[in-house]
């Protein structure tokens, strides 16, 4: 199957990356949220990533403009997947929300379209539960910041078909980036391994074994870690790595997910990282 359009459903900081990546290679993309403001804010971030893209001599001026070219963007969801070969599903981490955006994307879409979601923790095979098309319906687990970083976890749903999965692994390739592939289990491989080690480093700081700044010297000198996994808590948000925990507890039903009091304390407190200016750190002008 060719692949030329894309849809995004969600222009926050995962759908503009999305969009950008795509559209720099090439493909048309439609950007969706639910109002105008967020599309406003979405093209300003891509065009600001790209002219760092031809500061650093990675593209040229007039890729840049080709790849703006590449993208509009729709307020309405029907419109914006009439013509989709692929759909991109970015929106908030709410069951709720991407179950009915999936709904009327069964409904809309042509009956070809491949359904993916960049979700971090909801089931893929729940979500393919509630379409009239579960052998289309897959997760591409895009990281954050998608333009810099080469992983896609792809995940296999119960019912994902082997041509929707090829598909997916072969347009990641073309993207540049390195395609994973995952069944269908609470965390997938990344957060499955990532949160724990997140919230072992809380209880560490919660028991009184060291203080945030030693946690993290430990895991950046003595393991290499780019950034020690507290300052990545507070830029992932406190809240996600919660509500990332208690998709592993529930699912998984092991008490060793269970997530950290303190991660518990601290959200209820509203310090959620660096969008609220206090994590494990504190950060100024937020
Ligand atoms: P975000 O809050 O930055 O953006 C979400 C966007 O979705 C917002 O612009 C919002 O207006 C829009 N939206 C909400 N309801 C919508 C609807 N019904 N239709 C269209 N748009 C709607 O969130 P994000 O961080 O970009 O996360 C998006 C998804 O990607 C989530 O499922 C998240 O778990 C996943 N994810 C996030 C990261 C990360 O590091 N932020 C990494 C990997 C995956």
């Amino acid at each position: 199957m060719e692949i030329k359009n894309i849809t995004v459903i969600g222009a926050g900081t995962m759908g503009n990356g999305i969009a950008h990546v795509f559209a720099q290679y090439g493909f048309n993309v439609t950007l969706n949220d639910i109002s105008q403001q967020y599309l406003d804010r979405a093209i300003k971030t891509i065009t600001g990533n790209l002219d760092r893209q031809v500061k650093k001599e990675i593209i040229t001026d007039d890729k840049k403009k080709e790849t703006l070219g590449n993208i509009r963007t729709s307020l309405v969801l029907e419109e914006s997947v009439k013509n989709a070969d692929l759909i991109i599903e970015a929106a908030i981490e709410d069951v709720g929300i991407k179950t009915k955006i999936f709904q009327t994307l069964d409904i809309s879409a042509p009956s070809h379209s491949i359904l993916a979601t960049n979700t971090s923790s909801i089931s893929i095979t729940e979500i393919a539960g509630k379409v009239k098309r579960p052998d289309k319906v897959i997760g591409m687990h895009f990281m954050n910041p998608v333009p810099m970083m080469k992983l896609v976890e792809i995940i296999r749903g119960l019912a994902t078909s082997n041509e929707t999965l090829n598909v997916v692994v072969e347009i990641s390739k073309k993207l540049e980036k390195v395609p994973v592939e995952v069944n269908d289990y609470p965390g997938f491989i990344a957060n499955r391994i990532l949160m724990p080690m997140i919230n072992e480093a809380i209880y560490c700081v919660m028991e009184g074994v060291a203080t945030p700044e030693a946690v993290d010297t430990v895991m950046k000198l003595g393991m290499n870690h780019p950034m020690g996994p507290l300052t990545l808590a507070d830029f992932i948000g406190l809240d996600v790595c919660l509500s990332i925990m208690n998709v592993l507890h529930e699912g998984l039903g092991d008490s060793k997910y269970r997530p950290s009091p303190l991660l518990k304390k601290m959200v209820a407190a509203g310090h959620l990282g660096r969008k609220t200016g206090q994590g494990f750190y504190k950060y100024e002008g937020k």
